[in-house]
């Protein structure tokens, strides 16, 4: 019956990662030639010809195949599918994202719908295609509508990474309203206000996968804080809510700017003073700090993504370790410390090995609170261990 559709056979390794649950196969596990255009849906067949189920295609991407379903669908059964995928995401949303405006309504491979992302900003959503196929105008029209159906008051832009375009071998393309009429909106996470601008050259938007670590973070910090990485401001601004006086740093000028703008869209609601905004490299300020003897009671430390390869994760265990030793050495006792990973390449059992070798290298004793992940609407799918790439672990500092 399905003839006319591209067929791709892969190899040992890459039928068994599907059948052990993953959705991705690699390029060097199909078997050559792949002939399906860039982002065709395609048959998936084992050596011994076996179905396992069709996937969403990509020409250039080293994951070549992204599986859609184990069931071998159609091109005209594909937008049905979409539809309904889109609405139990959804669906997860209501039950699990109730109390923010704000939230991350689909979530790639984690809802299924690997290749297409989608965050909701108060009444504006931002959806970016990843991947060939979720560029195919065809595709876009069947998203657009879905989204359509169930925010009807919402504005839809898209938001668009010139490097993914790339490296997806798609034309280039600039970020562009596609419903309604707003691209910028105030949104709230845990009563805490934050402007999003999808569109202006300044782009805002913010970390939805911390929503629930900010609100963890503000229940245990006090006294004098210090938000390292602070972009615009996302702890730092939940932060002044509790502490009596926060110093955030980061390294971006224009982060900082929307910063400052975030901080007066919340002054009324602070316990401290103004924010201590800061650009600075914060290796090289933790660095001078200590120095300097500057000690905090609560300290976030919420870096980039240091382990982009498996092969940087020894270097990115040590750039983890100089921070969170640095932070352990100025916290005084009882202190607070935040500290976040958001590598996925780095697990959390060697997050937690190389927090353990810098608490015993500074000479503290540290008390886990709590080891947390990222909010429950950037759901983990089980045997897709790529979907889990956020801890965030808090501890308190003793001696
Ligand atoms: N905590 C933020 C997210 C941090 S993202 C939030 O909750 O919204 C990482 C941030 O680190 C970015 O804003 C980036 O500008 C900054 N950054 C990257 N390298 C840095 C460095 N060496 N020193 C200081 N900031 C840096």
């Amino acid at each position: 019956m399905h003839d006319s559709q591209p067929v791709i056979t892969v190899n040992q390794r890459g039928a068994a990662r599907l059948r052990g649950g993953h959705v991705w196969v690699y390029r060097s596990d199909l078997m050559l030639p792949a002939e399906a255009s860039p982002g065709a849906l395609v048959q998936v067949r084992d050596e011994r010809g076996k179905r396992l189920g069709s996937a969403l295609y990509s020409s250039s991407s080293q994951i070549a195949i992204r599986l859609l379903s184990s069931e071998e669908i159609t091109e005209e059964a594909l937008p049905d599918l979409l539809r309904a995928r889109i609405a139990s995401a959804i669906d997860f949303r209501r039950r699990t994202a109730r109390d923010t405006d704000s939230y991350r309504v689909i979530f790639s491979e984690a809802d299924l719908l690997p290749g297409l992302i989608v965050d909701k900003y108060n009444d504006v959503l931002a959806m970016q295609a990843l991947t060939q196929a979720f560029d195919r105008d065809d595709l876009r029209r069947v998203v657009l509508g879905s989204l359509s159906e169930h925010f009807p008051d919402a504005s839809v832009l898209e938001r668009v990474d010139a490097h993914i375009r790339k490296l997806e071998e798609l034309p280039a393309r600039d970020s562009q309203l596609l419903r309604g009429e707003r691209s910028s909106a105030i949104f709230t996470l845990n009563g805490v206000r934050f402007q999003f601008d999808g569109l202006s050259g300044q782009k805002t938007g913010a970390f939805l996968d911390q929503r629930e670590n900010y609100a963890a973070a503000a229940h245990y910090a006090r006294g004098e804080a210090l938000d390292v990485f602070t972009y615009q401001g996302g702890f730092a601004l939940h932060l002044a809510r509790v502490c009596s006086s926060v110093a955030a740093v980061d390294s971006s000028r224009p982060a900082l700017e929307v910063a400052e703008q975030n901080e007066q869209l919340n002054r009324e609601g602070h316990r401290c003073g103004e924010i201590e905004w800061t650009e600075a490299n914060a290796f090289d300020l933790l660095k001078d700090y200590a120095v300097a003897g500057r000690q905090y009671d609560t300290i976030v430390l919420d870096p980039p993504t240091f382990a982009k390869t498996k092969r940087a994760v020894q270097t990115a265990l040590r750039g983890y370790k100089e921070l969170n030793l640095r932070a352990l050495k100025m916290l005084r006792p009882v202190g607070i410390l935040v500290t976040c990973s958001c590598s996925f390449h780095v697990s959390e059992a060697e997050f937690l090995e190389m927090l353990g070798s810098a608490a015993s290298d500074a000479g503290r004793s540290v008390r886990i609170l709590e080891k947390r992940g990222a909010a429950q609407d950037h759901p983990v799918l089980l045997n897709v261990p790529e979907t889990s790439y956020l801890k965030c672990v808090i501890g308190e500092v003793e001696n």
